[in-house]
């Protein structure tokens, strides 16, 4: 078993040598499928005697004993986090404080990065690399998007147009209102062709905010290409897509990339490798409640804060949220 495991190991690089861009959908481009924890374990595991090691321990034993170092990089190492917003408001609303980051905590978070040398990864790069065509990206590669295109986004997304975010538009309710979220406005298309030329990436989020596993071929077909189609009309756009509600299937998948869209984000978290499925690309949402730590934890994870962590971050967020809403009672009566 342990022997035939490594074997398939050493046998999957050498597929890769005759092929770097078939790595999504094999078991070496599963790397990044795994937690850090895990990670970590079968690092260390992988370099146990042969006949104590597990069976997927001598799979990556054999990968590693077959890799170059630049290919090990490429399997084990090379990996970006993609954060997610949605509203950057901190007007304090009630039922928003999963959706609303205040637009002063979202500048430090966006200060912290770049004080730690975290690097933003381009829309160009990021395909590039999916692809196969680049095969490294530094160390404390990183992503920001933005969901739905709120009207409160702009300006603190123009402040830092120079870190590449990326910002997912429903097109056919551009300059309307969030029915799906709070119903609050939402940008126009001058202010996204602001945002453009300032150097965010504008990408789809369908056309009517869809969840798409509910929709048949027609209007797959419409949501997909027809966002792509609107956002191609009016400015410079990407051809990357993030999935309304995170939700996708496997037809609404193979719909996204015969739609012409090169990538597709999830709202699963993790890390995302060379091997990721590009059409099922993970990422974390930072929340209202984010503390510069928790933040950089999962900046530097891509997953969720350890259960009891997060609800101690709720609990503390709380008593303050409170407070300034009392205080507005107490001017307004
Ligand atoms: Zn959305």
């Amino acid at each position: 078993m342990v022997e035939r495991a490594e074997l398939r190991g050493r046998l999957a690089v050498e597929a890769l040598r005759s092929d770097p861009r078939r790595l999504a959908g094999t078991e070496a481009g599963t790397w990044f499928d795994a937690g850090w924890k895990r990670r970590i374990v079968r690092r260390a595991l992988a370099r146990l005697p042969r006949s104590l090691r597990p069976s997927d321990a001598a799979f990556w034993a054999g990968v590693r004993s077959t890799a170059s170092r630049a290919e090990w990089r490429r399997l084990t190492r090379s990996s970006y986090v993609a954060l997610y917003y949605h509203r950057l408001a901190g007007d304090g609303k009630v039922g928003q404080e999963r959706l609303d980051v205040a637009p002063e905590r979202f500048d430090r978070q966006i200060r912290l990065l770049r004080l730690l040398r975290f690097r933003p990864l381009a829309p160009l790069d990021l395909q590039a690399f999916h692809a196969g065509e680049l095969t490294d990206l530094p160390p404390r590669s990183y992503l920001v998007t933005v969901d739905d295109g709120f009207r409160d986004c702009v300006e603190p997304l123009l402040r830092h147009a120079d870190v590449r975010p990326q910002l997912f538009v429903p097109t056919q309710e551009v300059g309307g209102r969030s029915w799906w979220a709070g119903d609050e406005p939402l940008a126009s298309w001058e202010e996204l062709e602001r945002l453009a030329s300032a150097g965010v990436a504008i990408g789809s989020h369908t056309r009517r905010h869809a969840s798409l596993p509910e929709l048949d071929g027609p209007a797959l077909v419409d949501e997909l290409e027809g966002s792509r189609r609107d956002l191609e009309a009016r400015l410079a756009s990407v051809p990357l897509l993030a999935y309304p509600h995170g939700r996708s299937d496997a037809a609404s998948r193979s719909a996204a990339r015969a739609a012409g869209y090169r990538a597709a984000f999830t709202t699963d978290p993790g890390r995302n490798g060379a091997g990721t499925d590009p059409y099922q690309l993970r990422r974390i949402g930072v929340k209202a409640w984010d503390s510069r730590l928790s933040f950089l934890w999962k900046v530097a994870t891509g997953e969720l804060l350890p259960a009891r962590w997060e609800a101690w971050r709720i609990r503390r967020a709380r008593p303050s949220s409170l407070r300034r809403r009392a205080k507005r009672a107490g001017r307004a009566a």
